[in-house]
C-alpha cells in the first residue's frame, strides 16, 4: 500500500472534512492505555484531541484490594495517565465483570459519541476471551449507529471503527495499520508507571513486559523503532480507505 505527502492513498483521495478527534473505548482502565496509548500520545503531540473512555472502572481486578478501594485506585490511575499525556479521560459507571450489551449501555455510549464527535473510534477486537471486551466491541458498533441516527442536528457519524492489539483479544486479530510511536514512546512508558498493572502489582500477567515487547516487535515490522498496530474489519476496508481521517494519513504506507 502506498501513500504520499499530500494524503492520497494509492489513487484514492482522502476526505479532509472528517473530524480528527480520536476516541478510544475500552472495557477497563488499562486496556486502551496499553493497546493504543502511545499512538494517542503521538496524535496529542501533533495537536489532535484524543479521549479515552472506559466503560467500567475495572474495580474487580484486584485479588488484594476490595472493590471500593480498587475502584478509587483505578479511577485515580486513569486520570493521572490522562494528566501526564494530555489525553482526556472519561469513565462510565457500568459494572466491571458484568458489562452487558444492552440498550442502556449502547445509549450511554451513543450520548458520549455525540458529545465528543470523534472521526475514529479505537476499541477491542471481538475475538476476546473476556466477555466485557466482547461486549464493548458490540456496544461500540451499536452506539455508533445510534449516534448517527437523525436527531435534529445532534447526530454524529463515526467514519472509522478500528481495533487495537490486546493480549486478551487475540482470536483472529491481525495487524493492518502500523502507527510509528517512536516520538511518544518515552512519555507512554513513563505514564504507564501510574498504573499498578504496569508496575506488576496486580495478577501474574506481565503487562509492561508484554506491551513494551509488542511495540518493539511492531516497530521492527514497520521499519521504525516503536509502533502500535490497528486492525480493520475486512468488509470495512474499501469504504474506510476513501474516508480515512487525516490523523492516519502520514502513518500509512
Ligand atoms: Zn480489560
Amino acid at each position: 500500500m502506498d501513500t504520499n505527502k499530500n494524503g492520497s492513498l494509492g489513487s484514492l483521495q482522502l476526505d479532509d472534512k472528517v473530524s480528527d478527534v480520536v476516541l478510544a473505548v475500552g472495557a477497563h482502565p488499562g486496556d486502551m492505555e496499553f493497546m493504543c496509548g502511545a499512538m494517542l500520545i503521538n496524535y496529542t503531540l501533533n495537536g489532535l484531541k484524543c479521549v479515552i473512555l472506559h466503560m467500567t472502572d475495572g474495580s474487580r481486578g484486584s485479588l488484594k484490594l476490595n472493590i471500593r478501594d480498587y475502584a478509587k485506585q483505578k479511577r485515580l490511575e486513569a486520570l493521572k495517565f490522562g494528566q501526564k499525556t494530555g489525553i482526556e479521560v472519561k469513565i462510565l459507571d457500568f459494572e466491571d465483570g458484568n458489562l452487558n450489551n444492552g440498550p442502556v449501555e449502547q445509549s450511554a455510549l451513543a450520548e458520549k459519541i455525540r458529545e465528543i464527535r470523534p472521526g475514529a473510534i479505537i476499541t477491542h477486537w471481538k475475538g476476546s476471551f473476556h466477555p466485557d471486551h466482547r461486549n464493548t466491541y458490540s456496544i461500540v458498533h451499536k452506539a455508533a449507529l445510534k449516534a448517527a441516527l437523525p436527531d435534529g442536528g445532534k447526530e454524529h457519524l463515526v467514519k472509522l471503527i478500528c481495533y487495537g492489539e490486546n493480549w486478551e483479544d487475540h482470536k483472529d486479530f491481525y495487524p493492518q495499520l502500523y502507527i510509528d510511536v517512536t516520538k511518544a514512546y518515552s512519555l507512554w512508558s513513563e505514564a504507564l508507571n501510574e498504573m499498578a498493572l504496569a508496575r506488576g502489582e496486580v495478577g501474574a500477567f506481565r503487562y509492561r513486559q508484554y506491551y513494551e515487547s509488542l511495540v518493539r516487535l511492531r516497530g521492527a515490522e514497520g521499519h521504525c523503532d516503536y509502533a502500535q498496530a490497528l486492525m480493520l474489519e475486512e468488509h470495512q476496508i474499501i469504504p474506510i480507505f476513501e474516508k480515512i481521517p487525516p490523523f492516519l494519513k502520514s502513518y500509512i504506507y
